[in-house]
């Protein structure tokens, strides 16, 4: 059975709409597709639609960005109740406060007299706007010389352009996603996957670990079955495709998933539901 259990479509920063990518998803002779847009299920009915269609299954997915000291955690939710409206408020609400911050930062860079724009943060982002692309932008706009310039003048805590906001953790958003009465994965963990984190998620719910990514070097890949084995998680796999085009890391369905994962995925699902 060949699947990709980590896509992205317009609803959030891929070039495809849900429909184009589930028939490119067809095309390229998958038999199962996650669709896991940034913050947001806005997808999912379209992309369920098409998959029916065709006879594809489609596992309804969300990836949800936190916040760790220094990175960013990203935490995959699978089989989340989409249609349910308490998880699209609360998807909603992370969304408004992300845009409403990175809005604050580049208005105030803008009195700071550097001409940044909204939408060249948004265009360079990987799903949420935060304070790494602001500085990453200042960079390559040659305002700074480099991204710990950009925090020690402009970011960091007490600088101009720093803006408060609330952290959202990845224990929060294993939460959530149990909550919304899905499955929580920590992807691609070579961003933030400390092994002491890995553990501390386990214990709080955590069921799978993407150990297949297409930046995963052979042994970060051992390493993480290892963890896997260890803390009793899933390996899953995923391209993180975003669509024809320099956003995807690789081509859709091109990254092995384990036999069995998508089975494993279901069936925790279905023991957290009782
Ligand atoms: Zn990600
Ligand atoms: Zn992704």
């Amino acid at each position: 059975m060949r699947a990709d259990l980590h896509t992205h479509t317009t609803a959030s920063d891929g070039t495809l709409s849900p429909r184009e990518l589930v028939r490119e998803a067809r095309a390229v002779g998958l038999q199962v597709l996650a669709v896991t847009d940034h913050d947001t299920v806005d997808g999912i009915a379209e992309a369920v639609d098409e998959a029916e269609r065709l006879g594809l299954e489609l596992v309804p997915g969300v990836e949800l960005s936190t916040d760790v000291p220094g990175s960013e955690v990203h935490i995959l939710g699978y089989f989340v109740d989409w249609r349910s409206q308490s998880f699209g408020t609360f998807l909603r609400h992370l969304r408004d406060g992300r845009l409403a911050r990175a809005h604050e930062m580049v208005r105030r860079l803008n009195q700071l007299g550097v001409p940044l724009t909204l939408e060249e943060l948004v265009q360079q982002a990987d799903g949420a706007v935060g304070r790494p692309h602001v500085a990453r932008a200042l960079v390559a706009a040659g305002y700074v010389a480099s991204f710990e310039e950009a925090f020690s003048r402009y970011l960091a805590r007490g600088r101009p352009a720093y803006v408060e906001r609330e952290r959202f953790t990845p224990e929060e958003a294993v939460e959530a996603v149990l909550r919304a009465g899905g499955v929580p994965v920590f992807a691609h963990p070579l961003w933030g996957g400390e092994r002491d984190r890995v553990a501390r998620l386990a214990e709080r719910g955590l069921v799978g670990i993407e150990a297949y990514y297409p930046d995963h070097a052979p042994q970060d890949v051992r390493r993480f079955l290892q963890w896997a084995e260890e803390f009793g998680l899933v390996a899953t796999g995923g391209s993180d495709y975003h669509g024809p085009g320099p956003a995807s890391r690789a081509p859709l369905g091109s990254v092995y998933v384990p036999p069995g994962a998508v089975d494993a995925l279901r069936a925790a699902r279905e023991r957290a539901r009782g």
